[in-house]
C-alpha cells in the first residue's frame, strides 16, 4: 500500500514518517508514504497557491491549478482520493479497516479556509473529518489517518502491539492495564492480575471494559446481552 499526501508542509510529514512504529514500518517497506509539495505545482511565478474566495468572506482558498496539477501527477488507476475536511464524514475504526484494503490512498491536506470546490468535484472520492473541531491545516488529520490505517496492515504491529483487543476493535473500550512494579507509591496492581488464573482475568477484563464503556461511551453498547453479562460479573468483581 502507498499513501501520498498533497501538502504545503512536507517537513511535518518527514518528521512523522521517520519515527516510531510507523517510521519502522516504512523503513521495512511494509508500506510507503510519499508527498507532493503543492507549491511545486503552482503555475505562478511567485509559487502562489491561494486566492480570495469569490463572493467575499474571510481568509484565502487553495486554487484549483496547483492542486489539479499535483493530483494529475500523483494519481493512478487504483488511487482513492480523500480530502481531509471538517465537513467530511467522521473517521472511525471501521473506516480505518475499510481503507486498509486500498492500494493507493491520496490525501489532500487543506489550509487557509480550505480548497476550491472544483477540486473536490473533479477528484475527491471521499471527504473525511477527524473530529468535530476545526484545525488550521490538514497535515495532522492526514497523519492521523495514515497512523490508524497503517497500523492495521500486516506486519506493522509486532505480536506485543496487537490491535485485536483494543478500544474500538469491538463494541467496547479497552480494560485498564498495569505493568511493573506491583506496588508504586500507595497504588497496587489489582490482585486478580497477579493470580495467574486466566479465566478470571479474562472475566475481570471484560467486566472492566463494559464498566468503562458504560461510563464514557454508552452509545457504543447496542447489544442488551452485554448489560446482562455486566450484571452477572458485578456480583463477582464489584
Ligand atoms: N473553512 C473550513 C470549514 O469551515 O469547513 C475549515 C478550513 S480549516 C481552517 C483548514 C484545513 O484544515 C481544511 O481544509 C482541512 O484540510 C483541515 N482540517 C481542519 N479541521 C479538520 C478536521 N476536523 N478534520 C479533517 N481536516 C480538518
Amino acid at each position: 500500500m502507498k499513501f501520498d499526501i498533497v501538502t504545503l508542509f512536507p517537513e511535518l510529514i518527514d518528521i512523522y514518517t521517520k519515527n516510531g512504529i510507523i517510521g519502522r514500518a516504512v523503513e521495512n517497506s511494509l508500506f510507503n508514504i510519499g508527498y507532493a509539495n503543492l507549491r511545486d505545482y503552482s503555475e505562478d511565478k511567485h509559487k502562489k497557491v491561494d486566492d480570495y474566495p469569490y463572493g467575499g468572506g474571510p481568509g484565502m482558498l487553495i486554487k484549483p491549478e496547483p492542486m489539479f496539477n499535483a493530483l494529475d501527477a500523483i494519481k493512478k488507476d487504483n488511487s482513492y482520493i480523500i480530502y481531509l475536511s471538517p465537513k467530511g464524514s467522521l473517521f472511525n475504526q471501521n473506516k480505518a479497516k475499510e481503507l486498509s484494503k486500498k492500494e493507493h490512498i491520496v490525501l489532500i491536506a487543506g489550509h487557509y479556509e480550505g480548497i476550491d470546490q472544483r477540486i473536490i468535484d473533479r477528484y475527491v472520492d471521499e471527504e473525511i473529518s477527524m473530529g468535530d473541531y476545526v484545525l488550521t491545516s490538514g497535515e495532522l488529520p492526514a497523519l492521523m489517518l495514515i497512523d490508524a490505517v497503517g497500523r492495521l496492515l500486516p506486519g506493522v504491529l509486532g505480536c506485543d502491539e496487537s490491535s485485536v483487543e483494543e478500544s474500538h476493535s469491538g463494541s467496547l473500550l479497552e480494560y485498564p492495564q498495569y505493568t511493573r512494579p506491583e506496588k508504586y507509591k500507595d497504588m497496587e496492581v489489582p490482585e486478580i492480575l497477579l493470580s495467574g488464573h486466566h479465566k478470571n482475568i479474562e472475566e475481570w477484563r471484560l467486566y472492566k471494559a463494559i464498566e468503562i464503556t458504560l461510563k464514557r461511551r454508552p452509545d457504543m453498547i447496542k447489544d442488551s446481552s452485554i448489560i446482562e453479562k455486566y450484571n452477572k460479573l458485578s456480583v463477582k468483581y464489584k
